[in-house]
């Protein structure tokens, strides 16, 4: 079925704006970050946000060092940033780290640790996205998470019996010292939505073939997997996921959030050492073997 192009475009951006009106996501002279890859997702938030938001806007982009596929989504940044006239910055796990990810991994490999490559990746790069929104005083990370990562998320929480994951979860994050939260417009956005509306503006690289190295190893896989087996019987399962979460939330808010500070970092954690740490402790650990 042929789509209406500009019809879609509207009813995709009025989706957009009603999303951040609903949950409040950008408040009054905020300064927001866009955390951006370079794909789709991020790529579509940065374009948008830029309409209303662009003179207090930082896009973000972490290189982990996985080769092609993300000297790609970069330089797609850069191009995008370069056009909409949005201030760029990139940080890298080489450098703030010493390591690419490839190399932990392979470290982590040698020492017979078997922590997935998403999980250290995340850590990473989650933590080094904070740094720089605190370094760059920013108030608000605006993230790409789609519809169907939002509902991978609460299933995963539930799969791996870590409901206290479910109080991370959420449109706008809770504000934590330390902290910068994190804001999801796309939230309920399909990832099929995005895509079209991506290649409908020209957000990313038609050409861009090569994927992240490490993701056919990531536990979200099982999520997205299950997801997609029960939307074959009804094709709004994702959405009653979500909305469902969102109904449930207020009543998880309820219970007193113990927050602890990172003996070695000082960041906000639930236990002793953050899970930034954890991973660097480790580093230092197998180096020193
Ligand atoms: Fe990192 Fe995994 Fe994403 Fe690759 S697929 S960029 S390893 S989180
Ligand atoms: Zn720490």
């Amino acid at each position: 079925m042929a789509i209406n192009k500009s019809l879609f475009i509207e009813k995709f951006e009025e989706k957009f704006w009603n999303t951040i009106e609903r949950f409040k996501l950008v408040k009054r002279n905020e300064r927001i970050g866009v955390a951006l890859s370079g794909g789709k997702d991020s790529s579509t938030v940065l374009y948008l946000l830029s309409q209303r938001f662009k003179d207090r806007m930082i896009a973000i982009s972490i290189d982990e060092g996985t080769g092609e596929y993300r000297r790609a989504t970069i330089s797609n940044a850069q191009r995008l940033t370069r056009m909409l006239g949005v201030e760029h910055r990139v940080y890298s796990f080489k450098e703030t780290y010493g390591y690419t990810l490839p190399g932990i991994i392979e470290l982590f490999k040698k020492n017979n640790d078997n922590t997935k490559p998403c999980t250290i990746c995340g850590i990473l790069r989650r933590a080094l996205l904070n740094d720089a929104a605190i370094e760059l005083g920013l108030d608000v990370l605006a993230v790409g998470h789609s519809l169907e990562d939002e509902a991978q998320s609460i299933l995963m929480s539930i799969f791996k019996g870590n409901p206290e994951f479910l109080q991370r979860l959420g449109p706008r994050s809770d504000k934590v010292k330390g902290f910068v939260p994190r804001i999801k417009p796309l939230y309920l956005h399909s990832e099929k939505e995005v895509l079209t509306y991506a290649l409908l503006q020209d957000l990313v690289d038609k050409s861009l073939t090569a994927s992240c190295p490490f993701s056919s190893l990531a536990y979200r896989n099982t999520a997205r997997k299950a997801l997609n087996l029960l939307e074959r019987n009804d094709k709004e399962v994702k959405k009653k996921i979500v909305e469902s979460f969102l109904l449930l939330k207020s009543h998880i808010e309820r219970q007193p959030r113990e927050i602890n500070r990172c003996k070695r970092c000082g960041s906000p954690t639930s236990g002793e050492y953050c899970s930034r740490c954890k991973i660097l402790m480790k580093i230092e650990k197998f180096v020193n073997k």
